[in-house]
C-alpha cells in the first residue's frame, strides 16, 4: 500500500477542518498553541515510517501519557491494579467528580483523570517519590520510543497545577474513600508532569509500536509487556480512550486509540502498525477535531480498521 500517498491525500482533504474545533484553554499554557497545525505519522514493524505535516513539531501529549503509565503500573502490580481502578467506559467527561462520588472513590478506568491519578499514585508508591516516579516514566518512554531525548515541559506542568483544582479535588475525594496512598499534591504534580511530556507524531507512533505487536517491540525485539497485557491495554484504549466519545471513535475509526487535550491521538492496528495524529483544535468532547477525522479517513481509505 502506498502509505505516503494516503497520508498526503488526508492532509489535503483535512485542511478546511483545521480552523474548526477549539484549542484547550483550561490549561492556560496550552491555549497559546497556534490552532492551524496538523501532523500524522505511522510506523511499521520493519522500522519504516511515513509522515505528513508538522511531524517534527513537539506538542503536549497530555492524556496520551496515561497509556504509558497504565502499562508501567500493570507490569508492576498485575491484577492487583484493578482493585484500585476499573476498566469500564465512564460515559462521563474526563474530569468528572460525580461518578467518583457515587462509586465510592474507585475510578471507572485508567484513562479518565481520576483513574490516571490513581495509577500515578500506585507509581509514586512503587518508586518512592515524585522525582523517582517521573524518572521511571521517562526511562520507560525512552525505552519504548528508542529515543533518549524526551522531556516534559515545566511551564505546562506548572500551568496545569495552578489551575488543577479539579484534579486535586478528584484525588482528595479518592483519599476520603481510602483509595489514595500518597500526598495528594505530590501525586497530582507527578501526574501533571507526565501529562506535560512533549513529543511529536513520529516519536509517538514509534512509542506505540509495541502495543500494535502484542507487547514486543518488533524493531528491537525487546519484550515491553506480555501479550495478555498488551491485549488488555488495547481493549481499554478501544472502550475508554476517548472519554465520553469512545463509542463514537470506535464506531467511526474502528481502532484502539487514546487522545489528549494537547490535540494528539495515538492508535494501533494490531500486527500492522502504530499511528499518531496531531491537530490542536478540539471537538466538544476534548478530542482533536481534525485528528479524529484524519484517522477515520485513514481506516476508510486503507480498510484497516480492526472490524
Ligand atoms: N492533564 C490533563 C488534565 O488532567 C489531561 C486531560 C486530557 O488530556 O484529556 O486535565
Amino acid at each position: 500500500m502506498d502509505y505516503q500517498k494516503i497520508l498526503d491525500e488526508i492532509y489535503a482533504e483535512i485542511k478546511p477542518e483545521l480552523t474548526r474545533g477549539k484549542v484547550a484553554d483550561y490549561i492556560p499554557a496550552l491555549a497559546e498553541v497556534p490552532q492551524e497545525q496538523f501532523a500524522m505519522s505511522l510506523t511499521l514493524a520493519d522500522g519504516s515510517f511515513y509522515s505528513v505535516g508538522d511531524s517534527k513539531q513537539k506538542f503536549s501529549i497530555q492524556s496520551i501519557s496515561k497509556v504509558f503509565t497504565f502499562t508501567l503500573a500493570l507490569d508492576i502490580y498485575s491484577k492487583d491494579l484493578y482493585k484500585r481502578v476499573g476498566v469500564e467506559p465512564s460515559g462521563n467527561p474526563f474530569n468528572s467528580l460525580v461518578q467518583l462520588e457515587y462509586e465510592h472513590g474507585k475510578p471507572r478506568n485508567p484513562f479518565i483523570n481520576a483513574g490516571a491519578i490513581t495509577v500515578t499514585d500506585t507509581l509514586v508508591s512503587h518508586y518512592g517519590s515524585e522525582e523517582k516516579t517521573i524518572q521511571g516514566i521517562m526511562d520507560f518512554l525512552c525505552l519504548i520510543s528508542a529515543n533518549e531525548e524526551l522531556y516534559f515541559d515545566p511551564i505546562v506542568a506548572a500551568s496545569e497545577m495552578e489551575h488543577g483544582d479539579r484534579n486535586l479535588a478528584l484525588a482528595r475525594l479518592m483519599r476520603s474513600f481510602g483509595n489514595f496512598e500518597n500526598d495528594v499534591h505530590e501525586t497530582v504534580l507527578t501526574y501533571s508532569k507526565h501529562c506535560a511530556i512533549t513529543m511529536n507524531t513520529e516519536e509517538l507512533s514509534r512509542a506505540m509500536l509495541f502495543l500494535a505487536f502484542g507487547g514486543t517491540d518488533p524493531i528491537t525485539g525487546k519484550i515491553i509487556t506480555s501479550p495478555s497485557r498488551a491485549k488488555r491495554i488495547n481493549a481499554v484504549m478501544l472502550t475508554c480512550g476517548h472519554y465520553d466519545a469512545s463509542g463514537e471513535f470506535a464506531f467511526n475509526v474502528g481502532l484502539p486509540g487514546k487522545s489528549g487535550v494537547g490535540g494528539g491521538i495515538v492508535a494501533t492496528i494490531p500486527n500492522k502498525m502504530s499511528l499518531s495524529v496531531w491537530s490542536p483544535g478540539l471537538n466538544k468532547y476534548g478530542n482533536s477535531h481534525a485528528g479524529t477525522i484524519a484517522l477515520e479517513k485513514f481506516t476508510t481509505k486503507t480498510e484497516l480498521s480492526i472490524f
